[in-house]
């Protein structure tokens, strides 16, 4: 909504990308993006689980196709990607196309962070790292994460008809996952009014789509506007700089191994809670995109709880014990965030998400 009293003073950077986006234009346009890029030798890269989808892909792609590498893990482990780059140098590739979630998509950037290759990129999740150029690298137990604009896919291929087969629980974390992108580039320092449409749009299609997925998640459709609404989501996350709900999870992933998009699921609401009072005006835009919720923190957790997901960073495997330390380290070196970051605060923050409390704001 156009708020006029307030002066305008931003600014807003595109990264060169094209979207398809349409049921079955994995196999139907990824041949199509390749060629528009110049490529005739492009490495298929995928997980172990979505090595059919990749192989569908890479049948299309035909003599396009240089080989199909199905390695990708979670938080791309530097070994995982010192193959990859090796298994790209000897096919001869000249790009690549990652097919799946965001751990395949990883790995598509690494290689191309190591090689210079262009990416086309598949997503099978919610993740939205396909519309960023942020790269990430596990080593010795630690994760490390950059922008580079050369990560950034060229093309991103979006097929709703991949995601038919996302069980209904990784459906609503991954959404949750997206959801949490939003919310964040709605309050960071870099917020822009294209930014926060895209932000207000993506919130209010996944918000919708994920209840009808969960009650029919063979709908089409509801699966095309969730997916919709995660590349909006993504978008977000590519233009912005994250805050501190990003900083818990990269703690409470990277420190203490908690899954991924989980544990967004499980934080976002106390996360949202804690800047609440900082952030006015985006929670005028949350509520907005949420039918006209009156507390949105407290909506958003009604929401994933009633489609079943975990609520309680205890239910992920953290012990009590652990939160004084994760609080320190997300308080240590905090991203920046519409409200000042305090050991204390965050220490009550994720007690509240470890016990999975109705998250309640306080000004
Ligand atoms: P993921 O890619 O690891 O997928 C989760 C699980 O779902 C895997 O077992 C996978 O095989 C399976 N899966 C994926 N698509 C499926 C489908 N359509 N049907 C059935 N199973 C499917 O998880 P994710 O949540 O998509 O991505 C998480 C990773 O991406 C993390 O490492 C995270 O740090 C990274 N990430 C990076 C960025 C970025 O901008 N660089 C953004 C978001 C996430």
């Amino acid at each position: 909504m156009t708020d006029t009293n307030t002066p305008l003073d931003f600014s807003y950077e595109t990264q060169p990308a094209r979207i398809v986006f349409r049921p079955g234009a994995a196999v139907s346009a990824t041949p199509d993006e390749a060629a528009r890029l110049g490529l005739r030798r492009v490495l298929v890269v995928c997980g172990s689980r979505g090595e059919g989808t990749a192989r569908a892909v890479a049948d299309a792609l035909g003599e396009a196709c240089a080989g199909l590498h199905a390695e990708a893990r979670m938080h791309v482990p530097v070994e995982v990607a010192d193959r990859a780059v090796e298994a790209a140098r000897a096919a001869g590739a000249d790009g690549c196309v990652a097919v799946g979630g965001g751990s395949a998509i990883g790995l598509g950037k690494a290689i191309a962070l190591r090689t210079g290759l262009p990416l086309i990129a598949v997503p099978s999740t919610y993740s939205g790292s396909e519309m960023t150029p942020v790269w990430g690298l596990t080593e010795h137990g630690a994760k490390r994460t950059g922008r580079d604009p050369a990560v950034q896919p060229r093309s991103v291929v979006y097929d709703p008809e991949l995601t038919l087969s996302l069980p209904v629980p990784l459906t609503v974390t991954s959404g949750v996952n997206a959801l949490a992108h939003a919310v964040e580039a709605l309050y960071a320092p870099d917020a822009s009014p294209l930014v926060s449409l895209m932000a207000e749009e993506g919130v209010r299609a996944m918000t919708q789509a994920l209840p009808l997925v969960a009650a029919a998640p063979g709908d089409l459709d509801a699966r095309g506007w969730a997916l919709y609404g995660a590349w909006l989501c993504g978008a977000c996350l590519g233009a912005t700089t994250m805050g501190l709900h990003h900083k818990l999870c990269h703690v409470l992933g990277g420190t203490f191994g908690l899954p991924h998009a989980e544990t967004h699921t499980v934080v976002l609401p106390y996360a949202l809670a804690y800047n609440a009072p900082a952030a006015p005006r985006a929670l005028t835009a949350l509520a907005r995109a949420q039918g006209g919720a009156e507390d949105v923190p407290h909506a958003l957790w009604a929401l994933a709880g009633s489609l079943g997901a975990p609520r309680s960073l205890a239910e992920l495997g953290l012990k009590e014990t652990d939160l004084a330390v994760a609080a320190e380290q997300a308080a240590g070196q905090p991203y920046p965030n519409p409200r000042e970051v305090t050991a204390d605060g965050v220490l009550a923050l994720l007690t509240a998400a470890y016990e999975g409390r109705e998250p309640s704001v306080d000004a």
